[in-house]
């Protein structure tokens, strides 16, 4: 067997070596044919000279430059697209996801899944983080049909025909995660206790974990969309009732239940009213956005695992 190793690497040039050797050693004790692809994803410091110096020392290593910062998801497809053999395992460059798990991974794989998902089992950074991303699955998994099993990460093991089906899939607001999730198949996890960093600080700032979370939103779910469309289907029809309500006893039976609705409560009851039909109109411009970004992300309608047909000769 040969198994691909995807390595993102940004700026890290004080753990990247240690990672390295920790690597090597790995897959010199292992029977199936490893080999490594690092991804430069536009580093600023030492990491490039570093890889560089890496990859030409050694058989099993393969570097590819990108030409500035991508981010971390444009680099991991990067490196699955240029990675071969029977399975792609994508590991982060810092030290975080422990090797010592790789061999769970690949033995889940051998007995059956095509996607061996990496889980933290606890989850490291402070209490603030802890509560933001508790929210953002929660939320996710109320809005999208994609599901994602929280704290599940990008360490990661893929089948051959799973990394064929991904690389068909060209979004670029992409969430490998979520496409990995989007495509189905067997799946199966490893639970791990992530490592701390070699060195280095993590290169996620809060700022760039919302940007994620929005970009799993969008790229997995419309509903955001419409949900100040529901908003307006519940207040248009309540304040059109109330209206009416206002225009009966007022003006047509003249106030038989004395409430004596000042003009500022008619004039709310009738701003009620038109906010409603724009949220409506907001929501029905969001259902036919979803459309035409369902349409321009281009997935592939299905996904196939396995079939058989009358011509084929050397089906197994
Ligand atoms: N990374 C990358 N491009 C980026 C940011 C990060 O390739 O723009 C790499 C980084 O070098 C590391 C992995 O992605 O190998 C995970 O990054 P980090 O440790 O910053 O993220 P976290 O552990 O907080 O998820
Ligand atoms: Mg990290």
């Amino acid at each position: 067997m040969i198994i691909s190793v995807v390595v993102p690497v940004y700026n890290e040039q004080n753990s990247l070596q240690q990672f390295n050797d920790k690597l090597l050693d790995f897959i010199s004790n292992q029977k199936d044919e490893y080999k490594i692809i690092y991804v430069n994803d536009g580093s600023t410091d030492d990491t490039y000279k570093l890889l560089k110096n890496i990859a030409l020392n050694s058989k099993s290593v393969s570097l590819v430059s990108l030409s500035k910062n991508f981010g971390k998801e444009i680099a991991l497809s990067a490196g699955i697209y240029y990675a071969q053999g029977d399975a792609v395992i994508t590991i982060d460059g810092d030290g975080q996801h422990p090797i010592s798990y790789i061999p769970s991974f690949i033995s889940k794989w051998q007995k059956g899944a095509a996607v061996v998902i990496g889980v933290r089992k606890n989850h490291g950074g402070s209490s603030f983080k802890k509560l933001a991303s508790g929210i953002f699955y929660k939320l996710f998994n109320a809005f999208s049909d994609v599901k994602l099993v929280p704290y599940s990460t990008d360490f990661r093991l893929i089948d051959k025909n799973v990394r064929t089906e991904f690389i068909k899939m060209q979004e670029t607001n992409r969430i490998n995660r979520g496409l990995i999730d989007w495509l189905g198949y067997s799946r199966d996890y490893v639970y791990f206790e992530p490592n701390l960093r070699h060195g280095g600080v993590a290169k996620y700032s809060f700022a760039k974990l919302i940007k994620l979370a929005s970009d799993s939103f969008v790229s997995l779910t419309p509903v955001p969309l419409y949900i100040f469309g529901f908003i307006g289907i519940l207040i248009t029809p309540l304040a059109l009732l109330l209206g009416l309500f206002i225009i009966f006893e007022q003006y047509i039976l003249g106030d038989p239940l004395l409430l004596d609705f000042t003009g500022t409560a008619m004039l709310g009851v009738l701003i009620i009213f038109l906010v409603g039909m724009v949220l409506m109109s907001q929501g029905i411009i969001g259902l036919y956005l979803s459309h035409i970004q369902a349409q321009s992300a281009n997935r592939p309608l299905f996904v196939i695992d396995y079939s058989k047909s009358t011509i084929d000769k050397d089906a197994k």
